[in-house]
């Protein structure tokens, strides 16, 4: 049976954050990163680790940011992927804080996306109020303040001074754009309907929606039910499962069995991720700390790190980390540039993960949303299956390995996850073994 839903994700975090509302809401789900060669027969089931078919695919682009016609380009090689496995509904996934500006890419990508699927109308709501965005009367809200009195007005690659989504659509979009208020969301599914039909006959193309709870999004997925193309953040998944019977059960988040060493690598230098290693060096747990001066020096930091991990195994977790706190973060980066000192720092820690998983390592933690793109990259990891979540935002994945076996991998963006995550992320696993 080919696949329901069909997604396609600007970055990879924000897609792990979408398979993880859908699995959340009783799909089985299968991440791809990036597009696979049209009709590569068992990507899906690579993904899986365990060659099971999924209800929906999420592939993960990195097209946020990047000049509209490329993420026009990929966005449509991956819906024609998405296709050819019998996708009946395609979801274009970007962030809760619409990060595009009028410039951006959100617009051209659903115009290009509709004209692949002879479509001429969507809806677009960045909402996910779970995690304070809310939209009302076309206006998008992070926490208590309008999106361009947020932090994000100085976001370095896309600030947003607009929080008017509707005019922001019309400064991307050659087709304009509507409202569908709050009034016509909390009246349901019909009443959205109706709009919608009054919307399309006055010749829009995309109806910005107002959501400022998770019942106005179960709302808006009855209404879009067999519409060829939605566009939202990640909240939109809340209501679209139960279009096609899914019900939340634990049955979707099943992985096979977990098993070998446990190991945890950390690049992300932000807040949580240091509390993170803090409580763990308390704990008095088996760590590794990789120093980029001395990697800068020509040193073998990632040899070392090895090292010590082959003898601490047995008693892991054990945590490679070049996590510091920003004073120490900004040093390195003046003696080294704050690229070069990245990218030495990605290099190591993946070399460090892939010899990880060459001596048995099994179930592995990343935090470092660029750290875990190198991680991936280098363990020749195409696809994961998304499992059991830790902590809001964070599952538990199952990806195949090139020579055929599994490996368990959770991929932590920094700011993610309780302090004591890099122990309770195994108790999770193991409470599924069971
Ligand atoms: P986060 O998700 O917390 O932003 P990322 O992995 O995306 O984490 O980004 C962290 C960046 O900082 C990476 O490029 C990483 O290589 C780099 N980095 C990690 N540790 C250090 C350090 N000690 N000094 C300088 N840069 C570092």
């Amino acid at each position: 049976m080919g696949i329901r839903l069909g997604c396609i994700a600007d970055d990879f975090t924000g897609a792990t954050d979408l398979a993880n509302n859908l699995v959340r809401a009783g799909m089985r789900v299968v991440q791809l990163i990036d597009v696979p060669e049209v009709g590569a027969e068992g990507a899906v089931g690579a993904g899986a680790g365990a060659g099971a078919d999924a209800d929906a695919v999420v592939i993960a682009l990195k097209s946020r940011t990047v000049p509209a016609a490329d993420a026009v380009e990929a966005s449509l090689r991956a819906l024609a992927w998405l296709r050819s496995a019998g996708a009946e509904q395609i979801y274009f996934k970007y962030c809760s804080t619409f990060d595009s500006t009028p410039d951006g890419n959100i617009g051209p990508v659903t115009e290009a996306l509709l004209d692949a699927l002879g479509s001429d109308f969507t809806v677009a709501t960045p909402a996910f109020p779970d995690n304070g965005r809310t939209v009302f009367k076309g206006h998008l809200f992070v926490g208590e303040v309008l999106l361009s009195e947020s932090g994000m007005r100085h976001h370095p690659l896309t600030p947003m001074t607009d929080s008017n989504l509707v005019s922001v659509l019309d400064a991307q979009m050659k087709g304009t754009a509507g409202l569908i208020d709050h009034a016509v969301v909390g009246e349901g599914a019909d009443a959205i309907r109706a709009r919608i039909r009054a919307l399309r006959e006055e010749g829009r193309q995309i109806a910005v929606v107002d959501a400022v709870s998770n019942d106005d999004l179960v709302r808006l997925g009855a209404a879009v039910r067999g519409m060829p193309l939605v566009t939202a953040g990640s909240g939109l998944a809340i209501g679209l499962p139960a279009n096609w019977g899914f019900k939340p059960s634990r049955a979707a988040a099943q992985l096979p069995p977990a098993g070998g060493h446990a190991a945890v690598v950390s690049g992300s230098v932000s807040a949580a991720t240091n509390e993170q290693v803090r409580r763990f060096l308390r704990g008095g747990r088996p760590a590794f700390s990789v120093d980029p001066l001395r990697i800068a020096d020509g040193e073998d930091v990632a040899g070392e790190a090895l090292e010590f991990a082959t003898a601490h195994l047995a008693d892991g977790p054990v945590l490679v980390y070049s996590t510091e706190a920003p004073g120490a973060v900004r040093t390195v980066q003046g003696r080294l540039g704050a690229a070069e000192a990245g990218e030495l720092v990605e290099r190591t820690l993946a070399r460090v993960a892939q010899g990880l998983v060459e001596r048995g390592v099994r179930r592995l933690v990343v935090a470092g949303g660029e750290t875990s793109g190198a991680v991936v990259q280098a363990l020749g990891v195409t696809g994961l299956r998304i499992g059991p979540q830790i902590d809001p935002g964070v599952p538990w994945c199952a990806a195949a390995l090139p020579d055929g076996g599994t490996l368990h991998v959770a991929l932590k963006s920094g700011n993610f996850g309780g302090p004591e995550f890099f122990t309770d992320a195994f108790a999770r696993l193991g409470q599924e073994d069971s």
